[in-house]
């Protein structure tokens, strides 16, 4: 037996190449040389103490049980509530689904939507990991350039005129890895009356990095009225609370769309760990003032890192409005 038998599905999937590139930095570092690994989308930050410590109650009081596959309703609501504050999104706790990671809540929804052959937008440069998600799903990735005399933003009328009959959604983040351009509430606007066009349309907004940004606070694009029925927003608790290896992520959406990725979920993975729920319900309801003192600090390696990069002779930077990477 070889490896002949490998589906065609995996065969041609690409290993995640930040994945890769962060296993042959470990393999350096165990041989004993000096790495700065600067592969994965981690934050230097531990997870702040009081989600660690709701985490532990929780294990003392037996949260190590499944859970509902759409999550813990408790978890639910303040994601609901999250949503309706912070967000201007207003989704029931039936509307959200909470997942094993926000990579995980985009995959669900790709294969909720995705059948063989359709196709989905991509705004480059875009995270590696959409990508290979769209063609797991049986899809076609269709990339939009961008440039960085317009910040890695793309061109509407580009967009207008990639959409077919084939296309089933777009997504995109804002802030974006790896550009860290964030799309401002014209620039989402001029977006949405595009979706609003197509009324078979969705857009996936991945706004992971809500949280770590260096001017105005980014806008989420289901915010508007007119295409709230053809946007699903994802979320995650990993970059804006450092809670990367907890894999917890979340998603909201019309009602027919968390119910499909809810079946998918309970097929694969069902529910997010208890604890880790428990400890996200923390995460949202307590103290703020980690997630300041993060962006702050990615602030200051934000200004380090773009003069550094932009003296180097030959090396341009766009200025990272948010997330904390630079596209040099
Ligand atoms: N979206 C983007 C744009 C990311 O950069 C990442 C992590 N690198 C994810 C999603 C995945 O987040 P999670 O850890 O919640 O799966």
């Amino acid at each position: 037996m070889s490896k002949e038998i490998l589906s065609n599905k995996v065969a041609k999937l690409k290993e995640s190449a930040t994945l890769k590139m962060a296993g042959m930095a470990r393999v350096l570092a165990e041989e004993g040389h000096e790495v700065i690994n600067l592969s994965l989308g981690e934050p230097d930050f531990d997870t702040p103490f009081h989600i660690k410590e709701a985490a532990w109650q929780a294990l003392r009081e037996g949260y190590t049980k499944y859970t509902p596959v759409a999550g813990l309703m408790e978890l639910r609501e303040a994601i609901s509530y999250k949503f309706e504050k912070e967000n201007d999104l207003k989704y029931s706790p039936h509307q959200i689904v909470v997942s094993n990671g926000a990579k995980q809540s985009i995959s669900n929804i790709a294969n909720a939507i995705i059948n063989p052959g359709d196709e989905a937008i991509l705004f480059a440069p875009y995270w590696v990991s959409y990508y290979d998600i769209i063609k797991l799903a049986g899809g076609k990735p269709i990339i939009l350039n961008s440039a960085i005399e317009n910040d890695f933003k793309i061109d509407p009328n580009e967009l207008e005129n990639a959409i077919s009959e084939k296309t089933k959604f777009i997504l995109f983040s804002s802030p974006c890895n790896p550009s860290g351009s964030v799309y401002s509430k014209h620039e989402l606007s001029q977006i949405a009356d595009i979706v609003s066009r197509h009324p078979k349309l969705m857009v996936i907004s991945d706004e992971i990095y809500e949280y770590i940004y260096f001017d105005t606070p980014p806008i989420s694009i289901g915010s508007f009225e007119q295409i709230k029925h053809q946007c699903v927003t994802v979320n995650g608790f990993s970059k804006g609370y450092a809670m990367t290896g907890w894999r917890l992520g979340y998603m909201c959406a019309p009602t027919w769309l968390s119910k499909s990725c809810v079946k998918i979920q309970g097929q694969c993975t069902s529910g997010a760990s208890a604890f880790g729920q428990k400890a996200a319900i923390s995460a949202l309801t307590g103290p703020k003032d980690a997630a300041e003192e993060m962006r702050t600090a990615y602030k200051r390696t934000k200004i380090l890192a773009e003069e550094m990069l932009n003296n180097l002779p030959g090396v341009k930077c766009n200025d990272p409005k948010g997330a904390f990477y630079i596209f040099p």
